[in-house]
């Protein structure tokens, strides 16, 4: 088959911060960085992230300032460093053990925390992408205040990119878990699966699956496809990439051609899977399905092999 590239950015990707990791081990610059009065704060409450206009589908990420921030800093359960946006400090500050996060919010501001994946594809590219490093590094903060060898408390260190064992010492680092997502095709056509867990009785996408321990990518998506649909796959070739950190993967992607043609699927993964053809694809109501949404690595599969033909 023909090499497909990705022909134009994944959501999540195209951050505008530069990262400067080598500042994170500078503890008097951080400390300096975190108190100037120009500080931008991210704040993430429960995995939801600070928002307005979501409810008129107008979404806005709200950031906030120095001294607006003041209180949210003052109540931080966790915060990091993200990077510098323009040359100023941005910073995540988590503060999920707060039941209630009105007194923390500057008085007047008409915003409050929402899901970030509530808005995805109407939220401004940059800012989504700042919005969704905050909450994946906030949420592996959360979930590695304990050292997983020795069970003693972990501590902050590098700006809060290493959680490091107050027992064994060992030092514990921000994860990202891989997850492999493909379009299997044949002939033309294009294997969609149908998921109880889709938000939607009548959408297909692309099959998906978790990374093993052991294997390698193009491994992953052969065993996945083949687990899931009964299909078996060659030709595996990688299309783009997408941050995920809900909570904490990226999105691989990936086209491979079938080898086989009958269908058994798992039915505890998929309720259906069907080859279906690239007429079906191009007017999806008029067969009575739906196709993914327009910023997924899923949509983004199936819109480039459409494009492809
Ligand atoms: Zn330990």
């Amino acid at each position: 088959m023909t090499l497909i590239i990705a022909s134009r950015p994944n959501a999540y990707t195209g951050s505008p911060l530069d990262r400067v990791a080598e500042r994170r081990t500078d503890d008097a610059w951080i400390a300096a960085a975190l108190a100037s009065p120009e500080v931008i704060i991210v704040p993430v409450w429960r995995a939801r992230s600070l928002l307005r206009g979501v409810d008129v589908r107008r979404p806005e990420a709200v950031f906030l300032a120095g001294p607006q921030a003041a209180a949210i800093l003052a109540r931080a359960d966790h915060w990091a460093f993200l990077g510098l946006r323009d040359g100023v400090p941005v910073f995540s500050v988590d503060v999920s053990t707060e039941d209630n996060t009105a007194p923390l919010l500057p008085d007047g501001l008409e915003a409050g925390f929402a899901d970030l994946r509530a808005t995805m594809g109407l939220l401004n590219g940059h800012d989504a992408s700042v919005l969704a490093h905050a909450r994946g590094l906030m949420h592996w903060r959360t979930k590695h205040r304990f050292c997983g060898i020795c069970g003693s408390a972990c501590e902050p260190k590098s700006a809060g990119h290493v959680m490091h064992c107050t027992g064994c010492g060992v030092d514990h680092f921000p994860r990202t878990d891989p997850a492999v997502i493909m379009l299997v095709h044949s002939k033309g056509r294009a294997l969609l699966g149908h998921s109880a867990r889709f938000p939607t009785s009548t959408m297909y996408s692309t099959l998906a699956g978790f990374v093993e321990p052991g294997e390698s990518l193009e491994e992953a998506v052969a065993r996945e496809v083949f687990e899931e649909s009964g299909i078996r796959v060659t030709n595996v070739r990688y299309h783009s990439s997408q941050p995920w950190p809900f909570p904490a993967s990226i999105m691989l992607g990936f086209y491979a051609e079938a080898t086989t043609e009958e269908i058994t699927i798992d039915p505890e993964e998929l309720t259906d899977a069907r080859w279906f053809s690239r007429a079906e694809m191009h007017s999806p109501r008029d067969h009575g399905f739906m196709l993914p949404r327009g910023d997924s690595v899923a949509s983004r599969l199936i819109e480039d092999w459409l494009a492809s033909e």
